[in-house]
């Protein structure tokens, strides 16, 4: 696929995705988190607010420090559970890109990801633009796949500034 036909694509799913799920009123995130089978305390409504104001990848850190500015002191281990909740429940989506980077994502569905090595920003790439590999059940011996991710690490190439800096590197 070319690559104005991907963005394009790309933008299309992301504005239909905006309209469906983001931006959502405290009293929806309450409502939405009461249909995961979850309670929605006012931490969590918080919590779950701050992590759905767009499609968004962000670490506990972050939660936690928004937390502390904008609403009120909540502990290390309220937030970490409140996360560990809400990717039982499937209200968030787990990255673990190593064990000093996980990511919690705000799009739930199934999809891949591409982290620009220059910015450390991380982008949706939605799982119809690359097909899964075919995996071969008998080499997988007793291993239910229940998804794959795919992680492609790589640089803008409208980064020219970027670009051009790399190459004096190397
Ligand atoms: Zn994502």
């Amino acid at each position: 696929m070319k690559k104005q036909e991907m963005e394009k694509k790309l933008q299309e799913i992301m504005h239909k995705r905006n309209k469906i799920k983001y931006k959502l009123s405290k009293r929806e995130i309450a409502e939405l988190l009461r249909e995961k089978g979850i309670n929605p305390t006012s931490q969590r409504v918080e919590i779950a607010h701050f992590i759905y104001q767009k499609p968004q990848h962000i670490s506990a850190e972050e939660v936690l420090n928004h937390l502390n500015k904008e609403y009120e002191k909540v502990s290390q281990a309220t937030v970490y559970n409140t996360l560990r909740l809400f990717v039982e429940k499937n209200v968030v989506k787990e990255l673990i890109f190593s064990s000093d980077r996980i990511y919690y994502d705000s799009n739930t569905t199934n999809h891949h990801h591409f982290l620009d090595l220059d910015t450390g920003k991380i982008y949706d790439i939605p799982a119809c633009l690359i097909p899964g590999p075919e995996l071969d059940k008998n080499e997988l011996g007793n291993i239910e796949v229940e998804e794959i991710n795919i992680l492609i690490k790589g640089r803008l190439k409208t980064n020219k500034n970027n670009q051009e800096n790399n190459e004096i590197k190397s």
